[in-house]
């Protein structure tokens, strides 16, 4: 639930960011300091990989720097965070370091008189059966714990290799499973919400769709490869934003 004096919320997700790639790092750094927004939600895969917030206490790290960043933003506005499929193992020390509030997926976000459903998006590409397999498994408490018991170099790989493969994967030119509509409207409908927005597919674009014999819309987020994007909702007018990394 928004606090009565917020006016701006705005929506980010799909960052990937990754020390390999400056270009989102900087213009996410630039943006944190530049919003006017009231809060800030960031729906998942803001990072490339995540293998353990232990990562923060490598000097130097990149995900020291990350922390931060989103520390210093903290102290300005309300930083949300919903993890994605690339950064499920973002724990609580990181979002305590960073000042952010972490968000279940999915959680409703009561704005005004809206009720806006958040999502990273994922859990509803159910085509995609061997991803909803993983999903499932990679999930659970014992897979999480088995995870991060493993020392920091063996994750450090491990996340390399799953870059790798995913990279592969879209080298490949592989179409990927995009959000199942019915599944979107039964989540709407179960949280009556009129309102969703989610990231993932990287399909960014605005649906509009029916909910209980009221228009509603599905407002897919866009990820930050070739341009920046971001969703802003101001006082119930919401508008979908693209700009240059640069
Ligand atoms: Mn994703």
């Amino acid at each position: 639930m928004a606090p009565a004096h917020w006016r701006t919320a705005e929506f980010i997700s799909d960052l990937h960011l990754d020390p390999a790639e400056p270009g989102p790092l900087a213009a996410w750094r630039n943006y944190l300091r530049t919003t006017q927004a009231d809060a800030v939600f960031m729906l998942g895969d803001l990072f490339e990989v995540w293998v353990g917030d232990d990562t923060m206490d490598e000097p130097g790290s990149f995900e020291a720097e990350a922390a931060a960043i989103l520390r210093e933003a903290a102290q300005h506005r309300a930083l949300f965070f919903m993890a994605g499929n690339r950064d499920f193992l973002v724990g609580p020390a990181f979002l305590q370091r960073s000042g952010m509030t972490g968000l279940s997926d999915p959680t409703v976000f009561v704005f005004g008189t809206q009720r806006i459903l958040l999502s990273h998006g994922d859990a509803l590409c159910l085509d995609d059966v061997d991803y909803q397999k993983f999903r499932t498994i990679s999930r659970s408490p014992q897979w999480i714990s088995h995870t991060l018991s493993q020392p920091l170099a063996a994750r450090r790989a491990l996340g390399k290799a799953m870059r790798a493969e995913s990279q592969k994967l879209k080298d490949s030119g592989t179409e990927y499973a995009d959000v199942d509509t019915a599944a979107a409207l039964r989540w709407m409908d179960a949280c009556d919400s009129h309102w969703f927005i989610h990231g993932h597919t990287h399909r960014p674009a605005e649906h509009s769709l029916q909910v209980d014999g009221k228009a509603a819309r599905r407002i897919v987020l866009g990820d930050w490869d070739q341009q920046g994007w971001c969703l802003s909702w101001e006082q119930g007018v919401f508008q979908l934003n693209a700009f240059p990394l640069d």
